[in-house]
């Protein structure tokens, strides 16, 4: 099978589209479903990740998203958020000598959040913004 990949604001307009039939998506399988059914109307051969749908969608604001996250044993360290690709900001807390410490990791852009220990999504749900 031969797949082609849909450009971006083809994925943004199928997300539109999804998210107007069905209003709120209750999992990121579910949400990719919809959003690939839009995209297969008019191609049937497009295939495209759910990651790349999920950062798409948050990137144009054309949803909020709830996210469920489960705490790992790995620690935690700078980087990227796993949800939307954004920045990343310390969460302090100040210590009672005056400084601060890093207590985890939050995301402007979505929300995610993490402690020390790292939280894995392990469940989204998209609303339609606007
Ligand atoms: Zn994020």
């Amino acid at each position: 099978m031969a797949y082609r990949k849909p450009s971006d604001t083809e994925i943004v307009e199928a997300v539109k589209d999804a998210l107007r039939r069905h209003g709120v998506i209750h999992s990121q399988k579910k949400f990719g479903e919809l959003v690939l059914a839009e995209l297969r109307r008019h191609d049937s051969d497009y295939s495209v990740s759910e990651v790349r749908i999920r950062r798409l969608a948050l990137a144009n604001d054309l949803v909020s998203i709830d996210i469920r996250a489960r705490e790992s044993h790995e620690k935690t360290s700078a980087s990227a958020c796993p949800v939307c690709g954004g920045r990343t900001e310390r969460i302090k807390n100040l210590t009672v000598y005056g400084g601060t410490v890093t207590r985890g990791y939050k995301c402007k852009a979505c929300g995610y959040w993490t402690g020390l220990k790292r939280r894995i999504p392990t469940l989204y749900i998209f609303s339609p913004k606007g």
